[in-house]
């Protein structure tokens, strides 16, 4: 390895991208920098907000949560728990002493309690766990930044994530997808502003900072999450990036830079209040009522059934 960048330390770590190699100290304080111009770049928050991470318990959340903790702003956590055995039980329980670490606040929403756990859920719905948990999470975030009065929510995706998502929608042209892959998704029509600030970093570097931050993450993935095609698409991107350094940074920036301001901006989706419970939806009844309702009625079919 060769010596530190800023200093004679030996490094620790070489980004290849940026042909930079930092010891542990200059690490840190390139991550945090890196987070930090991030967050001005896109104008996405300020000292002065009020703001909520969502923390699954794994690298990405609990690494932004501290970069953020540790460059001054008002940063508390939201974990959700999805009620997956014993992934979910480990995850909360990091999560939670992650919290008491730093000092901050730790909210949780059951979706046991709330609703049903993903296994019940996806038990009674032919789609993809992934699909349900997505929707169910950004609905428990943006009701509770709201209830809390919290301004801004926090989400951990990575480049990794970013690219993977983007790789997604340009094999199948999705445009109203690409549209709405930006770091930022403003506020407004029931919605908390919701941004992104780990997007111009690679997982690598993330579980990095996270390792040498000393934060106890969960190393596993959600067993669900298996055989996903985002997985595919990350290996892809990774074998490309191998060969040529600086492809996925180039690939997601240039697409936020030159492709996403030709895409004609639809913003009306006509979103109205859901006539249960008042969150933002595109239709009478939001997917998670819809959802609960499912959910009574099959309990109802069931007790008829004995
Ligand atoms: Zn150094
Ligand atoms: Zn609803």
């Amino acid at each position: 390895m060769r010596k530190c960048a800023k200093c004679s330390e030996k490094g620790v770590i070489y980004l290849p991208q940026h042909r930079l190699a930092l010891c542990k100290t200059h690490y840190l304080e390139w991550f945090e920098n890196r987070v930090e111009k991030t967050v001005k770049t896109f104008s996405m928050f300020s000292k002065k907000d009020d703001i909520l991470v969502a923390v699954s318990g794994g690298k990405d959340s609990l690494g932004v949560w501290h970069a953020l903790w540790a460059l001054g702003y008002k940063v508390d956590g939201l974990y959700i728990n999805l009620g997956i055995g014993e992934y979910s039980e480990l995850s909360e329980k990091k999560a939670k002493a992650f919290a008491d670490k730093i000092g901050r606040k730790l909210h949780v929403v059951s979706l046991k309690e709330n609703i049903a756990d993903i296994p019940t859920l996806k038990e009674l719905q032919d789609r993809p766990a992934c699909s349900i948990c997505g929707t169910l999470k950004r609905y428990y975030m943006n009701l509770t930044a709201k209830k809390l009065g919290y301004s801004v929510i926090v989400t951990g995706h990575n480049l990794d994530d970013e690219c993977a998502v983007l790789m997604g929608n340009v094999l199948s042209w999705n445009i109203e997808y690409l549209v709405r892959q930006y770091p930022v998704l403003e506020e407004g029509n029931g919605f908390v502003r919701k941004v992104k600030p780990l997007c111009l970093v690679s997982e690598k570097e993330s579980a990095m900072y996270a390792f040498l931050s000393g934060i106890d993450f969960v190393e596993d993935e959600c067993p669900y999450s298996v055989g996903a095609s985002s997985i595919n698409y990350k290996l892809l991107m990774s074998k490309i990036e191998e060969e040529s350094p600086g492809t996925k940074l180039r690939f997601y920036l240039e697409f936020i830079r030159k492709v996403r301001p030709m895409l004609a901006i639809k913003k009306d989706l006509h979103l109205r209040p859901c006539q249960v419970c008042g969150e933002p939806t595109t239709s009478d009844v939001c997917s998670v009522c819809r959802l609960r309702m499912r959910l009574e009625n099959s309990k109802a079919e069931m007790r008829r059934d004995f």
